[in-house]
């Protein structure tokens, strides 16, 4: 059994102070002067810590406090209270929440799962992954006391084609093409975002998180630089179209991703010809008729299929199919043609939460890829005014490789110690095992059609309070 795999985090502080949820509207009008102010009895000091932050122009106060709302209950004129902060409310837009940044950010800080209280106070049901529960039965099993200990479970993958069975010789000595096989030890590969702020220094520290969580990081051709040789065989080498450019390293890449087109078929005998080791990644848009390419594509030799959403996690042509859909389609369509185990399946688009990482698994896929968490993992807003052309908030070009590498393996932390969460739950002690294991969830959707399709469609929506 190889040994455990861990994922060392500690904190990292933030560069620039996080916008809170919350914050302090303390009145002066009406104020009595009481002789011991409940400003004074703040256990946190955040009245007497007053300061402004002139560079980010925000109030100590937001930041500091720490919602135990002593002081709102206290006042006798009920001078004090806790509002939203608007800044809080604009961040990101309606997938990447404010909820869902701020508890990205604490994360790539902490490296500590978020813990939100008792209970679950939102509706049991709402639009992509959140249309689908996993099964916790298994969550009351004394073994589970283990999972970050003694017991273990796998969450490594393989990415490449499986042979379907072995043949040997009559000396007993294996015989055939060994197909090439890639592990890597969790089932997140990170992405190079298609927008953010980012510089050389960045995607340098992302790379070193990649090496230093032995997963890969895929990115443009164009953005590879002098990356440190030993980075190599970590990275995913992504060819824009028309095949490879001049100039570019073959030898040390493990994998490279090429995108479906016309053309894909000759970009991947020409690459077969000059690095025979390296695995080939069909990236398609998840569109209408995917599955079908898909096993063409296979039948054409292709081991390694990507399926790529928007960063909403919708298909290109259809607002309605989520990636979830996606891979569920496409993972069904290759156990139909019984050539599942000939192709892995890697997912990405709008993977925004660690539960998404199980959840995509559930439906099919052997692994994500995941590219704006990597951005708000250093602090970004989802805000895009990099995408128009204006200076990042928190100036994130500027940020160290080391503080880059730090903050994403700290976020990585969190979601495997979160996958790990989910699965001992699930009793699935192998994320290989986790595949296309529907059985092991509940989707709104087959128990809606199961439960009331003879009452007539739903037309006002789903939400279940
Ligand atoms: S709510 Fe609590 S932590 Fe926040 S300012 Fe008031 S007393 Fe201090
Ligand atoms: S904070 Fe805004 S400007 Fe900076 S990388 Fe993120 S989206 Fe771009």
């Amino acid at each position: 059994m190889p040994s455990k795999y861990m994922i060392h985090t500690r904190s990292v502080p933030n560069r620039f102070k996080t916008i809170s949820r919350s914050g302090v509207i303390a009145w002066e009008e009406g104020c009595l002067k009481c002789a011991l102010c409940v400003k004074k009895q703040c256990v946190y000091g955040v009245y007497d810590n007053r300061a402004l932050d002139s560079r980010q122009m925000l109030e100590s106060i937001d930041n500091q406090c720490m919602n135990c709302f002593r002081c709102v209950q206290s006042c006798p004129k009920e001078l004090i209270h806790k509002s939203v902060i608007p800044e809080y409310k604009s961040l990101g837009d309606d997938y990447w929440t404010p909820d869902i940044i701020s508890k990205l950010w604490y994360q790539a800080e902490t490296g500590k799962i978020p813990v939100s209280g008792a209970g679950y106070p939102g509706p049991f049901s709402g639009p992509g992954f959140d249309a689908m529960w996993t099964d916790m039965s298994e969550i009351v099993r004394p073994t589970r006391d283990g999972i970050h200990g003694r017991e273990y479970i796998s969450t490594a993958i393989d990415i490449g084609k499986k042979p379907g069975r072995l043949s040997f010789s009559r000396e007993g000595e294996l015989v055939g093409e060994i197909p090439r096989i890639i592990s890597i030890p969790i089932p997140i590969i990170l992405k190079v975002p298609a927008f953010g702020s980012f510089s050389k220094e960045t995607i340098k520290g992302w790379a070193m998180a990649a090496k230093d969580l032995g997963t890969l990081l895929a990115l443009p051709e164009t953005l590879l630089g002098n990356e440190p040789r030993d980075y190599g065989p970590h990275l995913i080498p992504i060819l824009s179209g028309g095949g490879p450019k001049k100039g570019f390293s073959w030898k040390r890449s493990r994998v490279i991703e090429i995108p479906w087109n016309k053309d894909w078929r000759r970009t991947f005998d020409d690459l077969r010809k000059k690095n025979g080791h390296a695995l080939v990644s069909l990236r398609l848009a998840l569109r209408e008729g995917i599955e079908e390419r898909v096993i063409s594509a296979i039948r054409g030799g292709i081991s390694t299929i990507h399926i790529e959403a928007s960063d909403h996690g919708k298909a290109a042509d259809r607002r309605e199919v989520f990636i979830r859909d996606g891979i569920r389609g496409v993972h069904l369509a290759l156990v139909e043609a019984g050539v599942r185990d000939e192709v892995t399946l890697l997912a990405s688009g709008g993977l925004a939460m660690a539960e998404h990482v199980a959840k995509s698994l559930i439906c099919g896929a052997d692994a994500v890829l995941i590219d704006i968490p990597l951005l708000v993992a250093l602090e970004c807003r989802v805000c895009m005014r990099c995408a128009k052309g204006l200076p990042c908030p928190v100036e994130m070009e500027k940020a160290r490789p080391s503080w880059v590498a730090r903050r994403v393996i700290n976020l990585l932390g969190a979601w495997h110690n979160q996958l790990l969460e989910v699965m001992g739950a699930m009793g699935v002690r192998d994320a290989r095992r986790l595949r296309g294991e529907a059985g092991r969830a509940m989707f709104y959707d087959d128990l809606d059609r199961s439960t009331f399709a003879s009452l007539g469609s739903n037309a006002d929506g789903y939400e279940l309070e």
